[in-house]
Protein backbone atom coordinates (compact mmCIF):
# COMPACT_ATOMS: atom_id res chain seq x y z
CA UNK A 1 0.00 0.00 0.00
CA UNK A 2 1.50 3.27 -0.96
CA UNK A 3 1.64 6.01 1.58
CA UNK A 4 -0.59 9.41 0.89
CA UNK A 5 1.74 12.63 0.95
CA UNK A 6 1.01 14.68 4.52
CA UNK A 7 -1.54 16.51 4.69
CA UNK A 8 -1.80 19.23 7.06
CA UNK A 9 -5.69 19.54 6.81
CA UNK A 10 -6.44 18.35 11.05
CA UNK A 11 -4.19 17.43 13.68
CA UNK A 12 -6.48 13.95 13.58
CA UNK A 13 -5.08 12.78 10.20
CA UNK A 14 -1.52 11.58 11.98
CA UNK A 15 -0.76 8.58 12.96
CA UNK A 16 0.05 7.02 16.29
CA UNK A 17 2.87 8.10 17.99
CA UNK A 18 5.80 5.59 18.84
CA UNK A 19 5.25 5.74 22.39
CA UNK A 20 1.63 5.76 22.69
CA UNK A 21 1.78 2.31 19.76
CA UNK A 22 4.33 0.93 22.53
CA UNK A 23 2.65 1.08 25.71
CA UNK A 24 -0.08 -0.34 23.95
CA UNK A 25 1.60 -3.61 23.19
CA UNK A 26 3.31 -3.97 26.32
CA UNK A 27 -0.50 -3.85 27.41
CA UNK A 28 -1.47 -6.18 25.38
CA UNK A 29 0.63 -9.77 26.89
CA UNK A 30 -1.95 -12.10 29.33
CA UNK A 31 -5.29 -11.09 30.62
CA UNK A 32 -5.70 -7.79 33.03
CA UNK A 33 -9.15 -7.22 35.24
CA UNK A 34 -12.00 -5.15 33.39
CA UNK A 35 -13.30 -2.19 33.59
CA UNK A 36 -10.05 0.17 35.27
CA UNK A 37 -9.44 -1.97 37.54
CA UNK A 38 -6.01 -3.08 36.06
CA UNK A 39 -2.80 -1.36 36.84
CA UNK A 40 -2.40 0.54 33.43
CA UNK A 41 -5.29 2.36 34.68
CA UNK A 42 -3.81 2.78 38.05
CA UNK A 43 -0.25 3.73 36.57
CA UNK A 44 -2.43 5.95 34.34
CA UNK A 45 -4.31 8.20 36.78
CA UNK A 46 -1.24 8.08 39.30
CA UNK A 47 1.05 9.43 36.38
CA UNK A 48 -1.89 12.48 36.25
CA UNK A 49 -1.50 13.29 39.62
CA UNK A 50 2.60 13.78 39.46
CA UNK A 51 2.33 15.38 36.72
CA UNK A 52 -0.39 17.73 37.94
CA UNK A 53 1.22 17.46 41.72
CA UNK A 54 -1.97 16.90 42.87
CA UNK A 55 -4.33 14.22 44.00
CA UNK A 56 -7.23 14.55 41.58
CA UNK A 57 -9.59 12.30 40.22
CA UNK A 58 -8.75 10.69 36.79
CA UNK A 59 -11.20 9.12 34.24
CA UNK A 60 -10.99 7.98 31.00
CA UNK A 61 -12.97 8.78 27.75
CA UNK A 62 -13.07 7.83 24.08
CA UNK A 63 -13.12 11.37 22.97
CA UNK A 64 -13.37 14.56 23.25
CA UNK A 65 -16.94 15.80 23.13
CA UNK A 66 -17.70 12.69 25.69
CA UNK A 67 -14.98 14.33 27.86
CA UNK A 68 -16.55 17.50 27.56
CA UNK A 69 -20.19 16.74 27.46
CA UNK A 70 -19.92 14.64 30.74
CA UNK A 71 -17.78 16.92 32.92
CA UNK A 72 -20.05 19.74 32.24
CA UNK A 73 -23.15 17.45 33.03
CA UNK A 74 -21.39 16.86 36.05
CA UNK A 75 -20.54 20.09 37.52
CA UNK A 76 -24.83 21.25 36.39
CA UNK A 77 -28.17 20.73 37.01
CA UNK A 78 -30.33 20.53 34.35
CA UNK A 79 -31.58 24.12 34.87
CA UNK A 80 -27.96 25.13 35.11
CA UNK A 81 -26.43 27.17 32.31
CA UNK A 82 -22.46 27.12 30.68
CA UNK A 83 -21.03 30.03 29.72
CA UNK A 84 -18.58 29.55 26.83
CA UNK A 85 -17.16 31.97 23.88
CA UNK A 86 -18.77 31.87 20.51
CA UNK A 87 -16.26 29.88 18.56
CA UNK A 88 -16.48 27.38 21.52
CA UNK A 89 -16.11 23.52 20.48
CA UNK A 90 -18.87 22.65 23.46
CA UNK A 91 -20.69 25.23 20.97
CA UNK A 92 -20.20 24.72 17.79
CA UNK A 93 -18.78 21.56 17.29
CA UNK A 94 -20.48 19.27 19.85
CA UNK A 95 -23.81 18.62 17.95
CA UNK A 96 -25.71 19.80 21.16
CA UNK A 97 -24.14 16.65 23.42
CA UNK A 98 -23.53 18.97 26.27
CA UNK A 99 -27.25 20.43 26.59
CA UNK A 100 -28.02 16.46 26.04
CA UNK A 101 -26.01 14.49 28.34
CA UNK A 102 -27.07 17.74 30.90
CA UNK A 103 -30.59 16.76 30.38
CA UNK A 104 -31.07 20.54 29.02
CA UNK A 105 -28.14 22.77 30.85
CA UNK A 106 -28.16 25.87 28.31
CA UNK A 107 -25.01 26.90 27.07
CA UNK A 108 -24.70 30.78 27.04
CA UNK A 109 -22.40 32.26 24.27
CA UNK A 110 -20.40 34.79 25.08
CA UNK A 111 -18.73 36.98 21.91
CA UNK A 112 -15.08 37.65 21.86
CA UNK A 113 -12.68 38.98 19.35
CA UNK A 114 -10.66 36.28 19.51
CA UNK A 115 -12.56 33.26 20.82
CA UNK A 116 -11.01 33.94 24.16
CA UNK A 117 -13.01 34.44 27.05
CA UNK A 118 -12.65 37.36 29.21
CA UNK A 119 -13.43 38.33 32.95
CA UNK A 120 -15.57 41.44 31.57
CA UNK A 121 -17.58 39.11 29.34
CA UNK A 122 -17.85 36.23 31.71
CA UNK A 123 -19.49 39.15 34.12
CA UNK A 124 -21.81 40.48 31.41
CA UNK A 125 -23.73 37.46 30.81
CA UNK A 126 -23.35 36.10 34.50
CA UNK A 127 -25.02 38.98 35.98
CA UNK A 128 -27.54 39.85 32.89
CA UNK A 129 -30.21 38.12 34.51
CA UNK A 130 -31.17 36.89 38.16
CA UNK A 131 -34.78 36.33 37.66
CA UNK A 132 -35.92 32.68 38.16
CA UNK A 133 -37.17 32.38 34.06
CA UNK A 134 -33.48 32.45 33.12
CA UNK A 135 -31.09 29.21 33.18
CA UNK A 136 -29.10 29.75 36.45
CA UNK A 137 -25.50 29.98 35.31
CA UNK A 138 -23.04 27.49 36.65
CA UNK A 139 -20.03 27.16 34.87
CA UNK A 140 -17.70 28.88 32.55
CA UNK A 141 -15.46 26.80 30.05
CA UNK A 142 -13.06 27.91 28.09
CA UNK A 143 -10.71 26.01 25.58
CA UNK A 144 -6.88 25.47 26.30
CA UNK A 145 -5.78 26.71 23.45
CA UNK A 146 -8.17 28.28 21.75
CA UNK A 147 -10.10 26.78 18.51
CA UNK A 148 -8.03 29.56 16.52
CA UNK A 149 -4.79 28.74 18.73
CA UNK A 150 -4.76 31.44 21.16
CA UNK A 151 -3.24 30.52 24.92
CA UNK A 152 -4.63 31.80 28.00
CA UNK A 153 -1.68 33.18 29.87
CA UNK A 154 -1.81 32.31 33.86
CA UNK A 155 -2.83 35.53 34.87
CA UNK A 156 -5.23 35.61 32.38
CA UNK A 157 -7.21 31.88 33.66
CA UNK A 158 -6.70 33.63 37.13
CA UNK A 159 -8.04 36.49 36.48
CA UNK A 160 -11.29 34.56 35.08
CA UNK A 161 -11.70 31.62 38.12
CA UNK A 162 -11.59 34.87 40.35
CA UNK A 163 -15.02 36.30 38.56
CA UNK A 164 -15.94 32.82 38.88
CA UNK A 165 -15.34 32.36 42.37
CA UNK A 166 -17.26 35.45 43.01
CA UNK A 167 -20.33 34.76 41.19
CA UNK A 168 -20.45 31.25 42.05
CA UNK A 169 -19.43 29.26 38.74
CA UNK A 170 -16.79 26.47 38.38
CA UNK A 171 -14.41 26.50 35.97
CA UNK A 172 -14.11 23.87 33.50
CA UNK A 173 -10.74 24.04 30.87
CA UNK A 174 -11.18 22.16 27.25
CA UNK A 175 -7.36 21.36 26.86
CA UNK A 176 -8.32 19.30 23.43
CA UNK A 177 -5.07 20.63 22.75
CA UNK A 178 -3.88 21.16 26.17
CA UNK A 179 -0.38 19.95 25.69
CA UNK A 180 0.22 22.42 23.13
CA UNK A 181 -0.87 25.15 25.19
CA UNK A 182 1.75 24.01 28.19
CA UNK A 183 4.74 23.75 25.54
CA UNK A 184 4.05 27.53 24.67
CA UNK A 185 3.87 28.64 27.86
CA UNK A 186 6.59 26.27 29.51
CA UNK A 187 4.70 26.52 32.40
CA UNK A 188 4.19 23.60 35.16
CA UNK A 189 0.95 21.90 34.19
CA UNK A 190 -0.68 22.68 37.49
CA UNK A 191 0.18 26.19 37.37
CA UNK A 192 -2.47 26.96 34.28
CA UNK A 193 -5.19 24.64 36.20
CA UNK A 194 -5.70 24.19 39.75
CA UNK A 195 -3.00 26.43 41.08
CA UNK A 196 -5.18 29.02 38.64
CA UNK A 197 -8.50 28.20 39.70
CA UNK A 198 -9.81 25.42 37.01
CA UNK A 199 -11.75 23.13 38.39
CA UNK A 200 -12.11 20.18 35.67
CA UNK A 201 -9.88 19.64 32.97
CA UNK A 202 -10.27 17.34 29.57
CA UNK A 203 -6.81 16.49 28.72
CA UNK A 204 -7.15 15.84 25.33
CA UNK A 205 -4.56 12.52 23.99
CA UNK A 206 -6.16 12.74 20.37
CA UNK A 207 -4.51 15.66 19.05
CA UNK A 208 -1.33 14.91 20.86
CA UNK A 209 -0.31 11.76 18.94
CA UNK A 210 -2.51 8.67 20.78
CA UNK A 211 -4.94 6.53 18.87
CA UNK A 212 -7.68 7.81 21.03
CA UNK A 213 -8.59 8.71 24.07
CA UNK A 214 -8.98 12.01 26.69
CA UNK A 215 -8.82 12.24 30.17
CA UNK A 216 -11.38 13.78 32.86
CA UNK A 217 -9.22 15.36 35.57
CA UNK A 218 -10.97 16.45 38.66
CA UNK A 219 -8.94 19.08 40.87
CA UNK A 220 -11.70 19.38 43.36
CA UNK A 221 -12.49 15.57 44.05
CA UNK A 222 -15.78 16.89 45.72
CA UNK A 223 -17.07 17.20 42.05
CA UNK A 224 -16.21 13.62 40.63
CA UNK A 225 -18.78 12.30 42.81
CA UNK A 226 -20.81 9.31 40.68
CA UNK A 227 -18.46 10.73 37.72
CA UNK A 228 -17.72 6.52 36.49
CA UNK A 229 -21.77 6.30 36.57
CA UNK A 230 -22.21 9.09 34.04
CA UNK A 231 -19.49 7.76 32.33
CA UNK A 232 -21.37 3.68 32.12
CA UNK A 233 -24.64 5.08 31.14
CA UNK A 234 -23.06 7.66 28.30
CA UNK A 235 -21.61 4.57 26.97
CA UNK A 236 -18.00 5.76 27.64
CA UNK A 237 -16.90 3.03 30.21
CA UNK A 238 -14.48 0.86 28.34
CA UNK A 239 -14.29 -2.43 29.17
CA UNK A 240 -10.47 -3.55 28.42
CA UNK A 241 -9.98 0.10 29.71
CA UNK A 242 -6.11 -0.81 29.72
CA UNK A 243 -6.08 -0.36 26.61
CA UNK A 244 -7.20 3.22 26.77
CA UNK A 245 -5.19 3.85 29.76
CA UNK A 246 -1.62 1.95 28.28
CA UNK A 247 -1.26 4.96 25.60
CA UNK A 248 -1.35 7.23 28.34
CA UNK A 249 1.82 5.71 30.67
CA UNK A 250 3.67 6.21 27.52
CA UNK A 251 3.13 9.46 26.66
CA UNK A 252 3.34 10.94 30.34
CA UNK A 253 6.48 9.03 31.85
CA UNK A 254 8.98 10.06 29.39
CA UNK A 255 7.62 13.53 28.34
CA UNK A 256 6.18 12.59 25.06
CA UNK A 257 3.15 14.27 25.28
CA UNK A 258 5.06 17.76 25.97
CA UNK A 259 7.70 16.82 22.88
CA UNK A 260 4.94 15.94 20.45
CA UNK A 261 3.26 19.50 21.41
CA UNK A 262 6.30 21.17 21.16
CA UNK A 263 7.52 19.70 17.88
CA UNK A 264 3.74 20.86 15.88
CA UNK A 265 3.97 24.23 17.49
CA UNK A 266 7.31 24.50 16.16
CA UNK A 267 6.31 23.17 12.61
CA UNK A 268 3.12 26.25 12.82
CA UNK A 269 5.77 28.37 13.57
CA UNK A 270 7.69 27.06 10.60
CA UNK A 271 4.97 27.70 8.10
CA UNK A 272 3.67 30.91 9.48
CA UNK A 273 7.53 32.60 9.25
CA UNK A 274 8.25 31.65 5.63
CA UNK A 275 4.22 32.78 4.54
CA UNK A 276 3.71 36.01 6.59
CA UNK A 277 4.17 39.15 4.89
CA UNK A 278 3.35 37.69 1.12
CA UNK A 279 1.25 39.27 -0.90
CA UNK A 280 -2.36 38.66 -0.52
CA UNK A 281 -1.54 36.41 2.71
CA UNK A 282 -2.03 37.14 6.31
CA UNK A 283 -2.38 35.12 9.04
CA UNK A 284 -5.92 35.62 10.66
CA UNK A 285 -4.96 34.81 14.41
CA UNK A 286 -1.60 34.69 16.24
CA UNK A 287 -0.11 31.74 15.83
CA UNK A 288 0.53 30.77 19.59
CA UNK A 289 0.13 26.43 19.55
CA UNK A 290 -0.10 23.96 16.60
CA UNK A 291 -2.67 26.04 14.19
CA UNK A 292 -1.82 28.40 11.19
CA UNK A 293 -5.42 29.98 9.85
CA UNK A 294 -4.07 31.79 6.48
CA UNK A 295 -6.65 34.33 5.27
CA UNK A 296 -6.18 34.63 1.17
CA UNK A 297 -8.14 35.21 -2.03
CA UNK A 298 -9.99 32.73 -3.42
CA UNK A 299 -7.92 32.14 -6.53
CA UNK A 300 -4.96 31.67 -4.20
CA UNK A 301 -6.61 28.72 -2.34
CA UNK A 302 -8.37 27.03 -5.48
CA UNK A 303 -4.44 27.39 -6.67
CA UNK A 304 -3.52 25.38 -3.18
CA UNK A 305 -5.99 22.46 -3.88
CA UNK A 306 -4.77 22.31 -7.54
CA UNK A 307 -1.18 21.61 -5.96
CA UNK A 308 -3.06 19.04 -4.15
CA UNK A 309 -2.99 20.17 -0.44
CA UNK A 310 -6.53 19.64 1.48
CA UNK A 311 -7.27 21.90 3.73
CA UNK A 312 -10.56 23.51 5.86
CA UNK A 313 -12.26 27.35 5.79
CA UNK A 314 -15.25 26.69 8.20
CA UNK A 315 -13.85 29.19 10.24
CA UNK A 316 -13.96 32.67 8.92
CA UNK A 317 -13.01 31.51 4.93
CA UNK A 318 -9.63 30.96 5.52
CA UNK A 319 -7.50 27.62 5.29
CA UNK A 320 -6.78 26.61 8.52
CA UNK A 321 -3.49 24.12 8.68
CA UNK A 322 -2.97 22.35 11.48
CA UNK A 323 0.52 20.61 12.96
CA UNK A 324 0.76 17.12 14.51
CA UNK A 325 3.72 15.28 16.37
CA UNK A 326 4.59 13.99 12.81
CA UNK A 327 4.38 16.68 10.99
CA UNK A 328 7.22 16.92 8.88
CA UNK A 329 9.56 19.94 8.71
CA UNK A 330 10.30 19.30 4.63
CA UNK A 331 6.81 18.90 3.90
CA UNK A 332 5.75 21.98 5.76
CA UNK A 333 8.36 24.19 4.01
CA UNK A 334 6.73 22.49 0.07
CA UNK A 335 3.41 23.66 1.72
CA UNK A 336 5.23 27.18 2.42
CA UNK A 337 6.93 27.55 -1.12
CA UNK A 338 3.68 26.72 -3.10
CA UNK A 339 1.64 29.30 -0.83
CA UNK A 340 4.65 31.35 -1.96
CA UNK A 341 4.53 30.47 -5.68
CA UNK A 342 0.85 30.81 -5.86
CA UNK A 343 0.22 33.63 -4.15
CA UNK A 344 2.95 35.17 -6.56
CA UNK A 345 1.26 34.44 -8.96
CA UNK A 346 -2.32 35.60 -8.50
CA UNK A 347 -0.65 38.55 -7.33
CA UNK A 348 0.82 39.45 -11.01
CA UNK A 349 -2.15 38.11 -12.31
CA UNK A 350 -4.12 40.89 -10.75
C1 LIG B 1 -10.94 18.10 18.72
C2 LIG B 1 -11.54 18.93 19.79
C3 LIG B 1 -12.35 18.36 20.77
C4 LIG B 1 -12.71 16.89 20.80
O1 LIG B 1 -13.34 16.44 19.66
P1 LIG B 1 -13.74 14.89 19.47
O2 LIG B 1 -13.83 14.78 17.99
O3 LIG B 1 -15.02 14.70 20.15
O4 LIG B 1 -12.65 14.07 20.08
C5 LIG B 1 -12.80 19.17 21.79
N1 LIG B 1 -12.48 20.47 21.84
C6 LIG B 1 -11.71 21.06 20.92
C7 LIG B 1 -11.36 22.50 21.05
C8 LIG B 1 -11.22 20.31 19.85
O5 LIG B 1 -10.46 20.89 18.94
Amino acid sequence: MTTEAQQFASDNYAGICPEAWAAMEAANTGHAPAYGDDRWTHTAADAFRTLFDTDCEVFFAFNGTAANSLALAALCQSYHSVICSAAAHVETDECGAPEFFSNGSKLLVAQSEDGKLTPAAVRAVATSRSDIHFPKPRVVTITQPTETGQVYTVDEVKALSAVCRELGLKLHMDGARFAHAVATLGCDPADITWRAGVDVLCFGGTKNGMAVGEAVLFFDRALAQDFDYRCKQAGQLASKMRFLAAPWVGMLENGAWLRNARHANGCAQRLAGQIDGLPGIELMFPVEANGVFVRAPEPVLEGLRARGWRFYTFIGGGARFMFAWDADPARVDELAADIRAVSGTTALAA
